[in-house]
């Protein structure tokens, strides 16, 4: 078994990668599987790499992070080490922000493991909330706000998709302009109203060519005093749009460049972001992307937690991903 860490001791920033199952599709066209996850250490064996249009060969190369997660491990083992260990900070009521982001190709288990931990996470919420000593459901409320960024535009999938604007005002406090919140008193509540937006999600996607692909899904939970309506706590869940699109980058649809683009930049911007707040760089570039400004408190609070679960696919057509992946985690630490 893993090591699990309680709230109060987990580092700023945990740094994680799951490996997924191959699936029928891969094993049907015979790719193989080219990745090992060995806790702490993930291998990527016979990667094919293009660098500036030449290819090159690479007999294995290998990472370490904190936690390893291979194909035999459930979502529930990824939220118990990677994530209770937020929401029970965020419910200690001190005011911390903390963060989830799934990152990673296309196809290599983002949203499967997003999905899964938002459903764990609002049992949790409310199990802390009624046993803890601390903040309690008679003094907090429990509000939830779910929305994508597609394109640069953010949309409120919690309310027809309407558009959203974010604004930093003069106290430096960045605010999304009509972003709907909804009070959630028990966890099937709240259970509802994620399900509802990541049914929005899917549904988009099958409809216009799977924007989820390239768009950024963020749930937001906040804990509220009822009383004095002050902020005891901030959870926000991030499933990122997938890592790939930089080959895009040449695409004869404008569109899709411009898309493209935007995600590589946001991306990019998050990266620094986090190192920042690791203490690995001086710079905090949140105003680079829509992104990382709506997130800005998650990186510049003195009570921040980050988790970053990068996901990847085992099949060897996917290794120059996948070790694109692996590296961009592995800046991070
Ligand atoms: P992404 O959001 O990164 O594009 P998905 O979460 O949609 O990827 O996963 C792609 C496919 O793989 C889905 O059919 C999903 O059900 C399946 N899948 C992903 N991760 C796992 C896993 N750990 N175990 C079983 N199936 C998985
Ligand atoms: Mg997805």
């Amino acid at each position: 078994a893993l090591p699990l860490v309680s709230g109060q001791s987990q580092p700023k920033i945990c740094v994680s990668v799951r490996k997924r199952p191959i699936s029928d599709k891969e094993r049907k066209r015979k790719d193989h599987d080219s990745v090992t996850c060995y806790h702490p250490a993930v291998w990527v064996h016979n990667a094919k790499l293009k660098v500036d249009g030449i290819t090159k060969y690479l007999d294995h190369s290998s990472f370490c992070f904190d936690y390893a997660f291979n194909e035999e491990s459930s979502t529930e083992d990824v939220y118990r080490h990677c994530t209770l260990p937020l929401i029970e900070f965020t419910c200690s009521g001190k005011g911390g922000r903390a963060t989830v982001f799934a990152y990673g190709q296309t196809g290599s288990g983002k949203t499967y493991t997003m999905n899964g931990i938002e459903a764990m996470v609002a049992e949790d919420i409310f199990h802390l909330l009624k046993n803890q000593n601390g903040p309690n459901l008679n003094d907090t409320m429990v509000l939830v706000s779910f929305f994508e960024i597609y394109g640069g535009r953010i949309q409120d999938l919690l309310n027809k998709r309407e558009r959203l604007k974010v604004l930093e005002d003069g106290k430096g406090e960045v605010v999304v302009t009509g972003l709907r919140e909804f009070e959630a008193g028990s966890p099937e509540d709240l259970l509802e109203y994620i399900e509802s937006a990541q049914k929005k999600r899917t549904t988009h996607a099958t409809e216009a060519n799977d924007t989820s692909s390239r768009s950024h899904a963020i749930c937001q939970i906040v804990l509220r005093d009822k009383e004095t309506q002050s902020l005891k706590g901030k959870l926000s869940l991030v499933d990122l749009a997938g890592s790939e699109r930089g080959s895009d980058t040449k695409s004869h649809n404008r569109q899709r460049r411009t898309e493209s683009s935007e995600i590589n930049t946001s991306l990019l911007a998050l990266k620094e972001c986090i190192r920042a707040l690791g203490g690995s760089s001086k710079h905090v570039p949140y105003r680079a992307s829509k992104l990382t400004l709506i997130l800005k408190d998650c990186f510049t609070s003195s009570l921040a937690r980050t988790t970053m679960i990068a996901t990847v696919s085992p099949g060897g057509s996917s290794a120059d991903h996948t070790i694109n992946t692996l590296r961009y985690a592995d800046r991070i630490k």
